[in-house]
């Protein structure tokens, strides 16, 4: 039997279980895919506040990244919350031994509660090192503005949100998938913007439903479906799928409409 492709996930664990390294892993096992971890934080958080974060020393992190790739074929990399300055170099310095491997990049900077998931020097070493080494980066709205040294518009036409993408292209990510779901409207509308061709709308129906980890799952499923052999525009109607049907559950089991999806 062949084996199944392998996805490397770089993240930090939430102790609510929601999002995060958890998230992660599910995610890749409903997609089919085996999960290689490495821890970069223990955070300590409900779903309405992170009380605390227990970063993983920065050189253990690459430990764990070069034990990854010693064990494994690595199909793709997903990088989700790495916590500091530290960590943002040494997964750079570790990820540049692996050339060619696609790696999606989610830029978690704060949690939906609003606990600072990166400080800000990390944020400065993400755009200088990582975006460069990016073949997808996975920003909601306010991250994208953040990133691009903007302000959070609540509801941006989609000039402003091609723009945004277009910043982030020319700091080094090659491709750019923005995620509308924190926009208003009925349709919620990802984009995925590369060098060299038209922006390409997913969207369909926003959903009545609010789930934590939705940006750790669709970066996940993406991983997934790289690490699987699909092009960048399946590989993200997949991971939209898959972020969809957890929505649709999470509706389901709360029994009626709530706020809007993420
Ligand atoms: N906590 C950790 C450890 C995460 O990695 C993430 C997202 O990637 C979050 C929290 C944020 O999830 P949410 O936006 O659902 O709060």
């Amino acid at each position: 039997m062949a084996q199944r492709p392998a996805v490397l996930v770089i993240a930090g664990s939430d102790s609510s279980g929601g999002a995060g390294l958890a998230r992660d892993v599910r995610t890749l096992e409903a997609m089919g895919a085996d999960a290689l971890c490495a821890l970069t934080a223990v955070t300590a958080q409900t779903d309405a506040r992170v009380l605390g974060v227990h970063p993983v020393p920065a050189e253990h992190v690459r430990l764990q990244i070069e034990a990854a790739f010693a064990a494994r074929t690595i199909g793709a990399v997903k990088i989700g919350m790495l916590a500091g300055r530290e960590t943002v170099e040494a997964v750079a310095d570790a990820l540049r031994s692996a050339p060619g491997v696609p790696v999606v990049l989610d830029p978690v900077l704060r949690a939906s509660s609003g606990g600072v998931l990166l400080e800000d020097a990390g944020c400065e070493r993400l755009r200088a090192r990582l975006l460069p080494l990016t073949s997808l980066l996975t920003p909601n709205l306010p991250e994208a503005a953040w990133l691009t040294g903007d302000v959070p518009d609540p509801d941006p036409d989609a000039a402003r949100i091609i723009g945004w993408a277009q910043r982030l292209l020319a700091d080094g990510a090659r491709a750019v998938l923005i995620k509308g779901g924190h926009a208003a409207g009925r349709e919620a509308a990802d984009v995925l913007v590369r060098p060299g061709a038209e922006p390409l709308w997913l969207s369909g129906p926003r959903l009545a439903a609010s789930r934590r980890g939705t940006g750790c799952a669709l970066a996940s499923a993406i991983a997934a479906a790289l690490a699987a052999g699909a092009g960048l525009p399946e590989a993200c109607r997949r991971g939209r799928a898959h972020v969809r049907a957890l929505l649709e559950e999470a509706g389901a089991s709360a029994g009626g409409p709530e706020q809007p999806s993420r």
